[in-house]
């Protein structure tokens, strides 16, 4: 069987994880996490990073920092994962849940403005497989209405977005108020659980650190800034241990080199399966203004049904192909909350998108296999009817 993901070691994680325990300093905010948050800083020039331990957590701390109270309105986009929602309905806020674009599952940011009240607090662009939003768009409009943008580059790490209008390139997580970013097992850079928060406006730095540590001034104390530390705001335990920093730096360490094998990977499903794209099938799109980090390779297929037949198919192939979101304002627990706008673009992908197995260590075999099944598949099809 081909795997869907198969995380993938670099052979220093251990190394790095004996060194936490041989420093004895195995709780949070040790050398390891200030390495990997520093490699971040500079790398992408992001004002301040906080690890975490999930991009969940990143998520919760965005939504306090925020000050998203019960009757604000934060906009998310329908097709995401769970925790870019949950995170700020823990605060109280009423999630507007909004539409994606017809060409891809980002949010369409052409229809943001319509969604905008009064009440609206914060708009989460979720940068879907690693490509950008358009946050030229989105940034306009938190100016417009004085409104907060945290973006959910979960899977987006080492991407960027390409201002048409100036042309600049700018790593993603690095534009809105705040970035988050998740090292699960399931991403490009990995710690099992982990997570990463992002702050590109300084009025958010000193309070992150107090929220990151239970509500407390530890940081500040640990520097040698203040001669005592105690309570002085709300919180959680936000901050990983040592154990999952070294883990990470590893990881980090080869991040060139792993970024290089996902995009040879994704290029070479793009060119086998190019000549059935708006034929048989559809290829995911990358705007002019994103790049690709190779996070996933998903295909859209025409309906529900052929979905579903397709992934039958590879199953018996021997390939473990996937779908992804459901459409967050059609769950058991939204349902009722929704207003009742239809999200057509969002519910076709919940329908009709496929990933494919995409992982550091899946051989140009493996892809030629995958790509024989969907040929053999799609020629099945033709010669039934
Ligand atoms: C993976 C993912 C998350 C959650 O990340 P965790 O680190 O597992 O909490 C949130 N949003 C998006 C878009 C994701 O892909």
């Amino acid at each position: 069987m081909i795997p869907f993901n198969k995380p993938y070691m670099t052979g220093k994680e251990t190394t790095y994880i004996k060194d936490a325990v041989r420093f004895s300093k195995i709780s949070g905010n040790g050398q390891f996490t200030q390495k990997c948050q520093r490699f971040f800083e500079e790398r992408y020039g992001f004002k301040k990073c906080l690890l975490t331990t999930s991009c969940t957590d990143a998520l919760e701390m965005a939504a306090i920092l925020c000050n998203v109270a019960p009757g604000d309105e934060v906009i998310v986009p329908s097709y995401t994962f769970v925790s870019t929602a949950l995170s700020f309905i823990r605060q109280g806020a009423k999630i507007v849940f909004a539409d994606s674009r017809g060409d891809h599952p980002n949010v369409d940011a052409d229809r943001l403005e319509e969604l905008i009240t009064e009440k609206t607090k914060v708009i989460v662009p979720v940068h879907y497989a690693g490509m950008a939003c358009e946050m030229d768009k989105i940034m306009e409009l938190a100016r417009k209405y004085d409104l907060l943008v945290v973006e959910d580059a979960a899977q987006a790490i080492d991407s960027y977005y390409i201002s048409p209008a100036t042309g600049e390139k700018r790593p993603l997580g690095s534009i809105g108020h705040l970035g988050t970013f998740s090292f699960h097992e399931t991403k490009n850079i990995i710690s099992g659980e982990g997570g990463m928060l992002t702050m590109n406006d300084e009025r958010f730095i000193y309070r992150s650190e107090i929220i990151w540590e239970k509500g407390t001034n530890r940081a500040e104390f640990f520097r040698g800034e203040v001669n005592k530390y105690g309570w002085v705001d709300i919180g959680s335990s936000f901050l990983p241990s040592e154990i999952i920093a070294a883990f990470l730096w590893a990881q980090i360490e080869n991040i060139d080199q792993i970024q290089h094998r996902r995009k040879q990977l994704w290029n070479t499903y793009y060119e086998r399966l190019k000549f059935m794209d708006k034929n048989d099938l559809y290829l995911p799109t990358i705007s002019s203004y994103a790049t690709n980090n190779a996070h996933m390779f998903y295909l859209v297929c025409r309906s529900a049904e052929e979905r579903s037949a397709l992934l039958t198919h590879l199953k018996e192939n021997g390939i473990l192909a996937v779908f992804h979101y459901l459409s967050l304002h059609l769950s058991r627990f939204f349902e009722g909350k929704h207003d009742g706008r239809k999200l057509t673009n969002s519910d076709m992908f919940s329908d009709c998108l496929l990933r494919l197995p995409m992982f550091y260590e899946l051989g140009e075999n493996d892809i030629r296999k995958v790509v024989e099944s969907i040929k053999s598949f799609y020629d099945g099809r033709k010669s039934s009817f």
